[in-house]
């Protein structure tokens, strides 16, 4: 065992009285994530997951970067533990980081010392490791300022750890602290992010999908299956109901004012959403909703489509930019598939001029020649039920 993974928690340190609820359940998120790579030791000390190989088997490589995108984790750093002695410290220093030194023009040394029975002080450490560096390197600077490059000395409970500098985290809360929510999914750049964006203060993720065959293809719904799993790289597995929505759109366009046809649809899919969601466990509905984007994303708008609903509707997107929102779409792998050249169920019998300040009483009126309820509960018969999971083995 000669390189692990150090993990530092993130809010959930200060959580209180839910912190240990907090930590099992990360312990538990990592350990489910880490399976599909070998077999791996996970446990937490002081605040600081333990990522432990156990074999030669063990696929680090895979592991290290599965594990930029567990949400509870603010940074994260591989390093090679060793005695805690200062010359075992200093030879694993030669050894696993001397080749970084040599490529920096300054460095300096920064250590912790948790275990207070350590002889030295960590200041003293630091200079003393320092000290040894800067005469084996000769070409490479103490600064203690500005350093290139930084090597941590930490002297921990079980042993000490020696390393380079941190990476990010994925930030957020540990899946499934959070309870559930279920998210409206298209085949857009948006809701993906917006799935994501929840599923980062911890919250499980399920997804609707509508659909309408023919008007739109099988291709966009393998894109939004494909979506999907790419949000699982953050949320862990989900399910996927797709529902028919074929027979609604077309009854709205044959029994409704054409400028209102998309805000009833999206009162349908709202609905729906919630019914499903219920079933699920799902106490709140997610969109990609952002304001001022389209007609059917104003206040007013919001307003008639979210009357259908009990349950609160989150929309992380709302006050963002759309290169904002790009950019996160590509931080986490979606983009390239959502710019995927499919319909979607919204542009099918689009009206020319829809309204933008509607008002409840409209949409009741304008709705009154459909069997609401009846459309409804046949859509509800229709849905299938797809899981959905990162790796193609199943896992995760
Ligand atoms: P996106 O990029 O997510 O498609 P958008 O900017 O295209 O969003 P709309 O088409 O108005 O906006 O949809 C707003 C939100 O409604 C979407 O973000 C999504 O949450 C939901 N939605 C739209 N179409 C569907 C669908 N076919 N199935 C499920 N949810 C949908
Ligand atoms: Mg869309």
């Amino acid at each position: 065992m000669n390189e692990i993974f150090l993990m530092k928690l993130g809010e959930i340190v200060l959580k209180g009285a839910n912190k240990r609820q907090f930590e099992n359940k990360l312990r538990q998120n990592i350990r489910r994530r880490m399976k599909h790579y070998g077999n791996f030791d996970v446990y937490i000390m002081q605040s600081t997951v333990y990522v432990v190989p156990e074999d030669e088997m063990a696929d680090v490589d895979g592991a290290w970067e599965a594990c930029h995108s567990i949400f509870g984790v603010v940074s994260l750093c591989r390093c090679r533990p060793c005695d805690k002695d200062i010359d075992a410290i200093y030879n694993a220093i030669e050894e696993y980081l001397g080749d970084d030194l040599d490529c920096a023009k300054s460095f300096k040394v920064e250590s912790k010392r948790s275990d207070k029975r350590f002889p030295l002080t960590s200041i003293a450490i630091s200079q003393e490791i320092g000290g040894r560096l800067a005469e084996a390197h000769p070409t490479v600077k103490v600064d203690v300022r500005h350093p290139e490059y930084t090597v941590y000395v930490e002297v921990r409970d079980l042993a000490a750890y020696v390393h380079g500098p941190a990476e990010p985290g994925a930030g957020g809360l540990p899946t499934g602290v959070g309870g559930r929510a279920m998210c409206l999914l298209s085949g857009g750049i948006d809701s993906p992010v917006a799935a994501y964006m929840i599923a980062k203060r911890g919250v499980e993720i399920e997804c609707v999908h509508f659909f309408s065959y023919p008007y739109t293809s099988q291709l966009a719904k393998d894109k939004v299956l494909e979506l999907a799993r790419l949000v699982t790289k953050y949320s862990g597995r989900m399910t996927v109901n797709i529902v028919g929505f074929t027979e609604i759109q077309e009854a709205i366009r044959d029994n409704c004012p054409e400028e209102y046809f998309t805000l009833i649809m999206r009162r349908f899919m709202m609905e729906i959403a919630q019914r499903i969601g219920k079933e699920h466990g799902c106490t709140a509905l997610i969109t990609g909703e952002n304001l001022g984007q389209v007609a059917s994303q104003t206040m007013e708008a919001m307003a008639v489509t979210g009357a259908v609903v009990d349950v609160p509707i989150f929309m992380p997107l709302i006050g963002m930019d759309k290169e904002e929102i790009v950019t996160i779409s590509r931080k986490i792998g979606t983009f390239e598939t959502s710019i995927l050249p499919y319909e979607d169920c919204c542009t099918v019998f689009t009206p020319k001029h829809p309204k933008t300040k509607p008002t409840l009483g409209q949409l009741i009126h304008a709705e009154e020649k459909l069997d609401r309820e009846a459309l409804i509960l046949k859509a509800l018969e229709s849905v299938e039920k797809i899981t959905v999971k990162y790796h193609d083995d199943g896992s995760f």
